[in-house]
């Protein structure tokens, strides 16, 4: 076996894909009868960045110390950076493959930008800045790209804002932008020559968030809407028609792997966790704001007590917490040893013990560091991760919502969040593995994608081939 193809679907959700809408999803379903399929335990949080760079890297986040798709500036309560290709630190499966003498092609992988150097051709993610940025790898490749979408006007980086846009004119942009994707990628694998070719489609991920509440008749904003009834549907289906007009251009013996970085899931309500710390006195304020403030903008106002604090929340759909330890925060009050044990369970046990608006018990789950992460970066990470209900709440980071519990954010509304399950398939022309597959875990990736192209698995990864189970 010497080629494989790997196509990331963010944020695909398993039970759909598997099991509600397996009869509308021909290719999918084909693939996964043909081949090893399962579920996917993804990273703690199951968000896009940590999640694509330890399935590249085959290293658990604490390798490489991000936790989301923004960094906390060193020094820093509240100031944050976005990541950057860089800040990851560890080879990637195109530096394995580059050392072995292999030719890769890595279209639109998040975490990408700026494009790293490879033996062969990258085009960066939806965080490159604009159309203006040198987003590909090599520099020449940028006008190849553009030439096919028209022009830097046609090149589509990201649907941007799409919690704002209006369901239907979201769902309209999603379908243009995956179109858009696929075109690049067909050109890229009919054109060039490749033994390893990686593309990661976003368009599922910006459409969940908006366009869940008109196919899930449990959820609480249910919307009957015949036209976005099936907009989530749609956009699955339309990916997978292009996954089999892919599968046309490939080599018969090239293994395909389509995997999902995250699931995605119903979310009820958003937990504002820093107003219930701020309540619990965990996290000590001069002044309570009289309307919904994030907390950037509370520090900078002076509002926080910092040398009163022992506790506070990051993250928009989920917890992060950070107990606020002497020698490691800029104001830390919080004795590293027995004083931060006890202050950080008195702190698990509050939060895990939020009950739902009606009273109602919630299936909280709390991640110690040391349970999530392991690594050379264990200290970066937080202290605490909480999945209110299981991920069935999102967290909230700002404070003066005068309720516990809130709908909107600054970002704008959501009905739904990721889940803690990606979905799996690899149909391996040699037919090594195949049927369900139990326990595959995110860092399983890097390791498959070399053994199926008989790169040696360096040692040290977290994740192992899923050809050796
Ligand atoms: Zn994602």
């Amino acid at each position: 076996m010497t080629r494989a193809l790997v196509i990331g679907l963010d944020s695909v959700e398993p039970s759909l894909v598997f099991e509600e809408w397996a009869d509308d999803l021909p290719t999918l379903s084909a693939l996964a009868g043909d081949g090893l399929w399962g579920r996917l335990r993804t990273t703690v949080p199951p968000i896009t960045c940590p999640a694509w760079p330890a399935s590249l890297t085959g290293l658990n986040p604490g390798h490489f110390g991000l936790y989301d798709l923004k960094y906390r500036v060193p020094g820093t309560y509240t100031k944050f950076g976005i990541v950057n290709s860089r800040m990851v630190g560890k080879p990637r499966a195109w530096d394995y493959l580059t050392e072995a003498g292999r030719k890769s092609i890595f279209l639109f992988v998040p975490v990408t930008y700026p494009p790293p150097r490879l033996n062969g051709i990258l085009v960066s993610s939806f965080l490159t800045p604009s159309v203006r940025s040198d987003f590909t790898y090599p520099k020449e490749v940028k006008e190849e790209v553009l030439g096919l979408v028209g022009g830097p006007d046609g090149y589509i980086i990201d649907v941007y804002d799409y919690r704002r846009i209006p369901p239907r004119e979201l769902y309209r942009q999603l379908k243009a932008k995956t179109e858009h994707d696929f075109k690049i990628i067909k050109h890229f694998l009919a054109k060039r020559k490749w033994d390893f070719f990686m593309a990661v489609i976003m368009s599922i991920d910006r459409a969940q968030h908006t366009l869940w509440k008109f196919f899930d008749k449990g959820h609480p904003r249910y919307e009957e809407d015949p036209e976005l009834e099936e907009g989530l549907l749609d956009l699955h289906r339309q990916i997978d028609a292009e996954l089999a007009e892919v599968l046309e251009l490939i080599p018969p013996d090239t293994a395909v792997v389509v995997l999902s970085d995250h699931g995605a899931k119903r979310m009820y309500h958003r937990i504002n966790a820093n107003e219930l710390l701020a309540e619990e006195g965990f996290l000590k304020l001069r002044e309570m704001p009289d309307r919904p403030t994030g907390l950037t903008e509370l520090d900078e106002r002076g509002l926080i007590d910092w040398g009163g604090t022992v506790a506070y929340a990051l993250g928009a759909y989920i917890a992060q917490v950070f107990i606020n330890v002497r020698g490691r925060e800029p104001k830390g009050i919080v004795e590293p040893g027995e004083e931060y044990l006890s202050v950080r369970e008195q702190v698990a046990d509050f939060l895990s013990s939020v009950r739902g608006p009606d009273g109602e018990k919630l299936d909280n789950r709390v991640y110690l560091r040391e349970d999530a992460y392991r690594g050379e970066k264990l200290d970066l990470m937080p202290d605490l991760t909480i999945y209110f209900d299981n991920l069935h709440y999102g967290s909230n980071e700002a404070i003066g919502f005068g309720s516990p519990y809130s709908l909107e954010t600054a970002k704008g509304p959501d009905d739904s969040n990721h889940g803690e399950l990606g979905m799996f398939i690899l149909r391996d022309p040699e037919e090594r593995v195949r049927g369900r597959a139990e326990g595959l875990v995110i860092e399983d990736l890097c390791p498959t994608i070399l053994d199926l192209l008989e790169v040696p698995i360096p040692p040290g990864l977290d994740g192992e081939s899923v050809l050796r189970r």
